[in-house]
């Protein structure tokens, strides 16, 4: 499948990896869109939060932990916002499940 993240999470295409298991892959965003930025994905291709389900929705729960491990060791105290867009209307772009952080500044709200 020619898929960008599967291509990253195989490591053909290089990223800045931030951390890796088996399960999941974090690593920053090439456009970053605040002074922290990074994207943790699951290694298995699911296309967008549409595609979850009971059987794969696990994947979600492990994501979020090692969010908060990663944001601990990069000393994210204040605080920082996940973001997962899924569709074109939800600013979509590449079609494999992706939670962005973003942290380092004071995010607005609501997003536009
Ligand atoms: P989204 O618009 O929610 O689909 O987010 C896709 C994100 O992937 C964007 O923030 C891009 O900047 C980011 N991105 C695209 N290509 C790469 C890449 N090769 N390495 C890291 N981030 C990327
Ligand atoms: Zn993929």
């Amino acid at each position: 499948m020619d898929c960008l993240f599967c291509k990253i999470a195989a490591g053909e295409i290089p990223s800045n990896k931030i951390y890796e298991d088996d399960r999941v892959l974090a690593f920053y965003d090439i456009d970053p869109q605040a002074p922290v930025h990074f994207l943790v994905i699951p290694k298995t291709h699911i296309k967008c939060a549409d595609d979850l389900n009971e059987e794969n929705a696990g994947i979600v729960a492990h994501v979020y932990a090692v969010i908060a491990k990663i944001a601990a060791e990069l000393g994210l105290s204040k605080g920082y916002r996940i973001v997962n867009n899924c569709g074109e209307d939800g600013g979509q772009t590449v079609g494999h499940l992706h939670f962005h952080v973003l942290a380092g500044r004071s995010l607005a709200w609501p997003p536009g």
